[in-house]
């Protein structure tokens, strides 16, 4: 299995947020990965045009993201500040 944000590798015991949740996060800044921001840039898309699309896109998940334990470390401070 592989990290939603960062796509690094994690076991079957990772760490999951449910879709309401990671949108939250995503409201809080968290939950681009640089990767995929650069991805869209490198189609001629501005920065913030590209990560306007991504973060629509993400917003539009129902299912649970697997998060590895950095991210999901990430992900904790960002909700509880
Ligand atoms: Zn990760």
């Amino acid at each position: 299995m592989l990290c939603d944000v960062c796509n690094a590798t994690v076991d079957s015991n990772a760490p999951r947020v449910s879709a309401d949740t990671f949108r939250l996060l995503l409201d809080c800044g968290f939950g681009l990965n640089e990767t995929n921001v650069q991805m869209v840039m490198d189609g001629g898309v501005p920065r913030a045009e590209a990560i306007a699309r991504l973060t629509a896109a993400y917003k539009t998940s129902q299912s649970d993201w697997v998060l590895c334990d950095v991210c999901f470390q990430k992900a904790k401070s960002n909700i509880t500040s």
